[in-house]
């Protein structure tokens, strides 16, 4: 059969589509207010399955600050002192190249997996959705009840028991907005710092408790009002979809060709309905956290959450339909009735994916222990020793970004020679710099020129760590 274009088909079904979506935001009213969302709590097979990953998720964030490697925690995001710690190994200011590529190969990949994969990471990985559908949101149902009660409780004028509810739920939810914000702080300053300051209290850390309190509020009014809107307004992965998604990236999409006409369900004539699957019965609206019908296409707004696929299948199955009207799926098998296979596409992106992540792997396991900077020291010229030996003083610099110290030696590599270092023993404490000056001294017979160049190996052990290459000043022939 001949295969159709993918615009003649999209046109075809548009006379059934409703376009009016497009003159208004979902979360705004015609007042330009707020709209606020009250969506249903979703159940289904994808709701267990983002609740058991969002327990994983939420298990290691809450987790990992306790992890500690050689004393030093697993993570460390400390902007204030420039340390970084990734997986148990130290990052100082010298590895910014490999923070650059790092950054570089996590937007190539953010990019390629959004092309392929659609906003995948928004419903199952984003701390902001994790935290407001599977914690916020939850908490919320359990004190204010389904949709339904969410809204009366809303729209009911202020007494008692409205004053009462909403109290509970602020202090519930600055409660754990002032948890999240230790736990974040705990990310940047380490557990051990963020313990030490709860035992001497919050008289002795005014400025970092203040802090604190600053950040909760934020998270507060983010999760207690600002919500969905995040995602909508704020967040610039949200803003990229436009670009990034093509017609091929599987996305959380509505089937029109099997769903359209929809309509509500009427007698069966001869064993053919006169609509199509979909009954119009607004489930998958109801539940939609951003409040958009996804009958509409794909748009911005859409985490990809899955609620709306789950409360499309509950429907099916009640009207004896096959499931999937709503699935994971790309526009363009949509407008074909086909399903999303493995193919070239997705091998190839997922190729370049697995080689960059493979890069940066072997980047970080292959990174320096010790940094070395070696300078002639300025504005001194060379010596020449009672020996007959010419001497040039030189600076090192060494970075230990280990937990341990490093006693490290230097030699002469292209020619013969003695380096007298000024301090005995080269030794670099752990986590830090360490600097001293050296001479070098060559027979005057090997120096030819007034500039020789000359290499020198810096060595932990008997392992090389660097070779520096200068220059040594002579009086030359
Ligand atoms: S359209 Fe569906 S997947 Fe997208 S945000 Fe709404 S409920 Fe979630
Ligand atoms: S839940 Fe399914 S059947 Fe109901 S309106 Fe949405 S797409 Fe149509």
């Amino acid at each position: 059969m001949e295969e159709r274009d993918f615009s003649e088909i999209v046109e075809e079904k548009k006379e059934f589509l409703d376009q009016s979506f497009r003159d208004s935001v979902a979360t705004i009213d015609k007042q330009g207010k707020r709209n606020y969302i009250f969506p249903k709590k979703p159940k289904g097979k994808f709701y267990n399955l983002r609740t058991v990953a969002s327990i994983i998720y939420l298990i290691f964030f809450f987790a990992l600050p306790f992890v500690k490697i050689d004393e030093e925690p697993l993570f460390l995001f400390n902007v204030i002192q420039r340390k970084f710690i990734f997986f148990g190994q130290v990052f100082w200011p010298q590895d910014f190249f490999i923070f650059a590529i790092g950054l570089l190969t996590f937007m190539v990949f953010i990019i390629f997996f959004t092309v392929v994969f659609g906003r995948v990471f928004c419903g199952w990985a984003c701390p902001q959705t994790i935290f407001m559908e599977m914690v916020f949101r939850r908490i919320e149902y359990w004190l204010d009840g389904n949709m339904t009660e969410q809204r009366r409780l809303k729209d009911m004028p202020w007494n008692v028991y409205k004053i009462r509810k909403r109290i509970t739920k602020m202090a519930v939810f600055y409660f754990i907005s002032f948890l999240i914000a230790n736990f974040f702080l705990a990310y940047i300053i380490g557990m051990d710092e963020v313990l030490a300051m709860v035992k001497e209290g919050v008289a002795a850390n005014p400025v970092t408790f203040i802090s604190l309190l600053v950040f909760s509020a934020v998270f507060f009014f983010v999760y207690y009002w600002f919500r969905e809107q995040v995602c909508i307004v704020v967040c610039p992965y949200g803003r990229l979809q436009g670009v990034l998604l093509d017609k091929k990236s599987i996305v959380v999409a509505y089937d029109y060709v099997r769903g359209e006409p929809r309509g509500k369900i009427k007698k069966e004539k001869a064993g053919v309905w006169d609509t199509g699957d979909c009954v119009d019965c607004s489930a998958c609206v109801r539940v939609c956290p951003t409040g958009i019908d996804i009958r509409n296409g794909t748009q911005l707004e859409c985490v990809n959450c899955t609620a709306c696929i789950d409360a499309c299948n509950a429907i099916m199955d009640k009207v004896s339909r096959p499931r999937g009207l709503i699935r994971y799926e790309s526009e363009e098998n949509i407008a074909h009735s086909k399903k999303t296979k493995f193919n070239w596409r997705i091998a190839a992106y997922s190729f370049v994916l697995l080689l960059l992540t493979s890069a940066l792997v072997v980047m970080l396991l292959t990174r320096d222990d010790v940094d070395a900077r070696i300078l002639r020291t300025a504005g001194q010229m060379f010596q020449t020793l009672p020996d007959g030996r010419v001497s040039n003083l030189y600076n090192i610099k060494l970075v230990n970004k280990t937990r341990k110290e490093i006693p490290v030696t230097m030699k002469l590599e292209n020619m013969k020679g003695e380096i007298t270092v000024v301090q005995k023993d080269l030794i670099v404490p752990k986590e830090s710099y360490f600097q001293t000056s050296f001479f070098v001294k060559i027979e005057r017979q090997l120096i030819e020129k007034r500039k020789t160049p000359i290499e020198l190996g810096v060595y932990q052990g008997d392992k090389k760590i660097e070779t520096i290459k200068t220059t040594f000043l002579g009086p030359g022939y």
